[in-house]
């Protein structure tokens, strides 16, 4: 049977600097955040590819986390290698170099046993490998997109034809300006979900998030953290919790929709408590439940009486 959750995108070795230190080859990629988190709430399963380099013990951690590398495949070259950094003001990274090695002409295969993956996940990735997953799995209950700048700049027809074609598609705020010409996200939002999906999710960082679904708004807080140590991978990993608990509440409401929201929320604040995925792979339900119960508190707030309407 196939894995509830099927996830494709970036496997890569990051180097990344903040002010609060740097690390060499780790771990990274948008399929790897995505899974890791996925995998507090279902059982992921990941394709993409790694060159020689990738070291065995990455893999190791995933499998360790509950994540299906079967559809890994390995391939002679290097491994997709990012690197970027971050000032002060952690919204953004600013890129140095992007190296696609293996992917560069990945072509990829989806087991036989995961065509059938309920729940799909198109992450970060060429839009011309997208829609190649897409082609290939059969009536998935829902297809979530992610993309970044890289790939509107350099492949944007691609990226609207397969966008056209998924469910709910996941951005970041300067992200979606870039792609839609619209400084006003709602409005951004309006003409993303005119292209086809049902749904599209804008992540603001520190600000949180805002789900607009079948023509329902929902807004989401972030949670307020005092050490933020690297922000990377925390839009990848709000969208594998996102996808995770989607799959595991099993149900396209709207109310499923904000409760995964808020899951992902949640599994996003604690990835950039530390470096690449340091805080994902060693997490306790409890410290999952605590901060989900965090967030709750925070965006609670009470029903008024109607004589409080009545006078002033
Ligand atoms: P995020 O911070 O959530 O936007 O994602 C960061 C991750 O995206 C890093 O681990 C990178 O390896 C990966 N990444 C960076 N550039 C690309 C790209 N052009 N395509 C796919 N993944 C990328």
């Amino acid at each position: 049977m196939a894995n509830p959750v099927l996830i494709v995108g970036s496997i890569a070795l990051d180097d990344v600097r903040t002010p609060h230190g740097e690390v060499r080859n780790a771990m990274g990629g948008s399929a790897v955040y995505a899974s890791l988190a996925a995998a507090y709430f279902t059982r992921p399963g990941v394709v993409g590819v790694v060159g020689r380099d990738y070291p065995k013990e990455y893999i190791g951690r995933l499998e360790q986390a509950g994540v299906d590398t079967s559809g890994l495949e390995g391939q002679d070259g290097q491994t997709f290698h990012w690197s970027g950094y971050y000032t002060d003001d952690m919204s953004s990274a600013h890129s140095l170099e992007t190296h696609l090695n293996v992917f560069a002409e990945f072509m990829p295969k989806i087991p036989a046993t995961a065509r059938s993956a309920p729940y799909v996940f198109l992450a970060n990735i060429d839009p011309d490998l997208q829609r190649l997953v897409l082609d290939s799995v059969s009536k998935p209950k829902l297809v979530m997109l992610d993309t970044m700048n890289y790939w509107i700049e350099k492949k944007k027809p691609a990226l609207l034809d397969v966008i056209s074609r998924v469910n709910l598609i996941v951005l970041n705020d300067a992200e979606t300006r870039q792609l839609t010409g619209f400084s006003n996200l709602i409005r951004a939002a309006r003409w993303l979900s005119d292209l086809g999906p049902q749904g599209v999710i804008i992540k603001k960082g520190e600000h949180g998030a805002l789900l607009f679904w079948e023509g329902e708004w929902v807004s989401l807080p972030a949670i307020p953290l005092e050490s933020v140590k690297d922000p990377t991978g925390a839009g990848d990993t709000f969208a594998g919790g996102f996808i995770g608990a989607l799959a595991k509440l099993d149900d396209l409401s709207l109310s499923a929709l904000r409760l995964s929201a808020a899951l992902g929320t949640v599994m996003a604040s604690f990835v950039v408590e530390d470096f690449s995925v340091g805080k994902l792979t060693n997490l306790s339900r409890e410290e999952i439940r605590q901060r989900h119960d965090r967030l709750r508190q925070l965006t609670i707030f009470e029903a008024l009486p109607e004589a409080w309407w009545a006078g002033r």
